[in-house]
């Protein structure tokens, strides 16, 4: 009934699947706190933040915030 005439040949499941392994390039933003780029839903490698608090210690000390 509804079924496909012939089964797809290898060579196109192999193509198939390797048309999909690859990741796209990776997307980045400016960070609101000190500008640097960083990607999107990510804290910031810069100064550690996220959605302005901050997560980690910064590994800049220029962008880090004063502790003493
Ligand atoms: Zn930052």
């Amino acid at each position: 009934m509804a079924n496909p005439k012939w089964k797809t040949p290898r060579s196109k499941t192999r193509s198939r699947r390797a048309a999909n392994w690859q990741l796209g390039p990776v997307t980045a933003v400016e960070c609101p706190q000190c500008h640097q780029p960083k990607r999107p839903h990510f804290i910031c490698e810069a100064c550690g933040t996220y959605a302005g608090r901050q997560i980690v210690e910064a590994k800049d000390e220029h962008a880090a915030h004063a502790h003493g």
